[in-house]
């Protein structure tokens, strides 16, 4: 039985990769950030690099060929670890090749990483799991949506588990809160107790996710100090705007800033 069970554990850490989780080589380490700062780099819709005090590099559903990306701006070279928040192609994004290229650990819902074909430098997990990186403890959180992947635009969409957010808590930084693709819910608060993130990044195009007066109710149950607003403008669906949440929080007296990233430019948070 003993022998069976263990047979069992080995077979699933050899699929999630835990087991075999890797540092690139001292030649691809990344630079820390400037002068004790935590730098997070916005690259249009929900995909966000941030750099660590520490020298971790995070990159978070890296859809770097999305239609607003940085035109010509070229890839980061080295990255720890890269955060699938779900299967839609327009968050795993070109998560594949970003980790074939850096050697970066792969982190999202178990059912995920196991289609997803990432071998070794997966990490499947689910909300409550918790892993460090360098200065970086991150934490998978709830979210509401769904989560689907295809390989492709020929192949079927298969159930790819549950959607998560991150929370990112940062040694001397921020704690980052990326809610990933989700509706208003009412945990938001439980995450907002447990982690008091000091920077929520929160979706506010509507139809597929919250939309700018979701968002700002978003931010009371967080009881955070400072939006990023994403997920916006990046197909005509997507109509809210940082303008808009600005509007919603003074409705209901949020006290929260909105930081509106440019894109491919690095921020000092
Ligand atoms: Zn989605």
């Amino acid at each position: 039985m003993r022998t069976k069970l263990a047979a069992v554990a080995m077979a699933l850490m050899a699929l999630t990769g835990v087991a075999s989780a890797q540092t690139p080589p001292a030649s691809a380490r990344p630079k820390a950030a400037p002068s004790g700062k935590t730098e997070v780099t916005w690259w249009g819709h929900a995909a966000f690099i941030v750099r660590t005090p520490g020298g971790a590099v995070i990159a978070i559903d890296p859809w770097l060929q999305n239609p607003t990306a940085p035109k010509g701006a070229p890839w980061p070279e080295a990255v720890d670890a890269i955060l699938i928040t779900h299967g839609h192609f327009d968050h795993v994004g070109q998560s594949k090749e970003l980790a074939k290229k850096t050697g970066a650990q792969v982190f999202g819902c178990y059912e995920l990483i196991s289609l997803l074909g990432v071998g070794d430098k997966g990490v499947g997990a689910n909300v409550g799991g918790t892993f460090k990186v360098k200065d970086a403890t991150i934490h998978f959180v709830e979210a509401v949506h769904s989560s689907s992947y295809a390989a492709d635009e020929k192949s079927t969409p298969q159930y790819a588990g549950a959607p998560v957010g991150y929370v990112i808590q940062i040694e001397n930084g921020p704690t980052l809160y990326h809610a990933g693709d989700t509706g208003l819910f009412s945990s938001m608060a439980t995450i907002g107790e447990q982690f008091k993130p000091t920077v929520a990044m929160l979706p506010v195009g509507g139809h597929f996710t919250m939309h700018p007066a979701d968002a700002a109710q978003a931010a009371r149950l967080l009881k955070v100090q400072r939006l990023i607003p994403m997920h916006y403008g990046t197909f005509p669906l997507l109509t809210g705007s940082p303008e808009q949440l600005r509007g919603e929080l003074k409705k209901v007296r949020g006290a929260a800033k909105v930081v509106e990233l440019e894109i491919g430019k690095p921020t000092a948070l």
